[in-house]
């Protein structure tokens, strides 16, 4: 009887556990269940809205995991899982039985978070924090806008995927006004009153755009209270008013909502875990990765996704093969382009301890503040390569 495991959601956590799963245990059945054909990476997806590069650019295909690595790849959405009777089902009606079952479902928006945020709401003020339709949208919307106009990005409070996120695109948005509409102005509203590499990115923005990117912390403008989609405007606590041309609106997040749904996630919308084997704390043999895991210091993001795809595939190999668990290691670096020849960087090595994911005393860190030129051109470069590799290792 060969083992099944089956895996949902092919982002950074799926793909990744299902090729390293094949590599460690050659005979297991392995089945990856993403709704769709093509999967738009994030990273990069900033990129894309300044115009540096084509939506092609950001695209996989699960052809290669197929071909080359034996997992079959089904295109349909779990609808359900059932931990006790082990079974998924799919949106065509179909059950999957499997020995072990691994989610890597992403985030979801809290749509309860923001009063007046609905539907319509995504479309008028699309957050693209889920790339695909969404970055179109955006970058659409950047495209239509006047010259002279204001560019309001409003990040969420932590945690939330990826901290540097919304301050790489407040970077790369700059770059494109710049060039294209440059008496234009970014507005950042952010929840939080510091964020990740904050020196090093106002340092950068200081160089290549001064004057046109304004970051306003939380208690200083007072947070997000409503938004007025058809009016563009956001509204904070004090209901005082900030109207947009474009406005980014990236909300408070979850676990995706199959996470949620099976019972697996805290009171806080994330699912907690083993750390070390990423076993739930709700579900036996039933396991959560990514930005849906509670992993200790990691942030949320497809470095660390794809490091936590491997620690659980061997996990799973070494129940499936009755082995002991290996001591993991997790790594992860996320790079930021300030400019398409700036680029920094924050890196950290983690390793259980007290039960927890803690980053190694001395592992990491971030950029050096004062550097010529040439540094911030390699690091630039650095994050290219890091996104063939990774995404080579995901998909390739
Ligand atoms: P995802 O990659 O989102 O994959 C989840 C998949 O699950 C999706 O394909 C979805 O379709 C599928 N799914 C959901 N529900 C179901 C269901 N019920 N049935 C079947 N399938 C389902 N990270 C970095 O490391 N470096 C970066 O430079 C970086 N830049 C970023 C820039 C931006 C603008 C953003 C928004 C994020 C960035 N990230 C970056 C973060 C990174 O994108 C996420 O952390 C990563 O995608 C998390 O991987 P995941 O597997 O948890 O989720």
């Amino acid at each position: 009887n060969r083992p099944r495991v089956v895996i949902v959601g092919g982002g950074f956590g799926g793909t990744s556990c299902a090729k390293y799963l094949r590599r460690y245990v050659k005979d297991a059945e392995i089945i990856l269940v993403e709704p769709r054909q093509t999967y738009h990476t994030c990273p990069f997806s900033n990129t894309v809205l300044a115009g540096m590069n084509p939506m092609d650019f950001i695209a996989h295909d699960y052809e290669t995991l197929r071909t080359a690595h034996g997992v079959e790849v089904i295109h349909q959405t779990v609808s359900e899982i059932d931990p006790v009777a082990k079974a998924a089902s799919l949106d065509d009606g179909r059950t999957l039985g499997y020995d072990y079952l691994v989610l890597s479902p992403g985030i979801d928006m809290r749509r309860d978070a923001i009063e007046g945020y609905d539907e319509a709401a995504t479309e008028a003020m699309p957050h693209a924090w889920q790339a695909g339709d969404q970055t179109r949208l955006l970058r659409a919307q950047l495209e239509a806008m006047d010259d002279g106009g204001t560019v309001i990005i409003a990040p969420p409070n932590n945690p939330f995927r990826c901290p540097p996120g919304p301050y790489e695109r407040a970077s790369l948005i700059a770059h494109y006004l710049k060039q294209h509409k440059p008496k234009s102005k970014i507005l950042i509203l952010d929840a939080k009153d510091k964020f990740s590499k904050q020196g090093l990115f106002m340092q950068g923005w200081e160089a290549l755009y001064p004057g046109m990117i304004e970051w306003v912390k939380g208690s200083d403008w007072g947070g997000m209270g409503r938004v007025d989609a058809g009016q563009k405007t956001v509204y904070s606590m004090f209901d005082k008013a900030f109207k947009g041309d474009v406005v980014n609106l990236i909300p408070p997040q979850q676990a995706g909502e199959i996470a949620l749904r099976t019972g697996l996630a805290n009171d806080d919308g994330w699912c907690p875990v083993d750390q070390r084997s990423f076993e739930s704390t709700m579900h036996k043999d039933l396991f959560v990765i990514g930005d849906a895991s509670v992993a200790g210091q990691m942030p949320k993001s497809g470095f660390a996704a794809n490091s936590q795809g491997k620690v659980c595939a061997a996990a799973i190999a070494a129940r499936i093969l009755e082995v002991e668990l290996p001591e993991p290691s997790y790594v992860n670096t996320c790079y930021s382009l300030v400019g398409p020849d700036y680029g920094i960087s924050v890196a950290a090595v983690y390793r259980m301890q007290e039960g927890q994911i803690k980053s190694v005393e001395d592992s990491g860190g971030v950029s050096p503040g004062e550097v010529d030129a040439q540094f911030r051109r390699d690091e630039a470069r650095y994050a290219e390569g890091w996104y063939q590799s990774i995404t080579s290792d995901m998909f390739g």
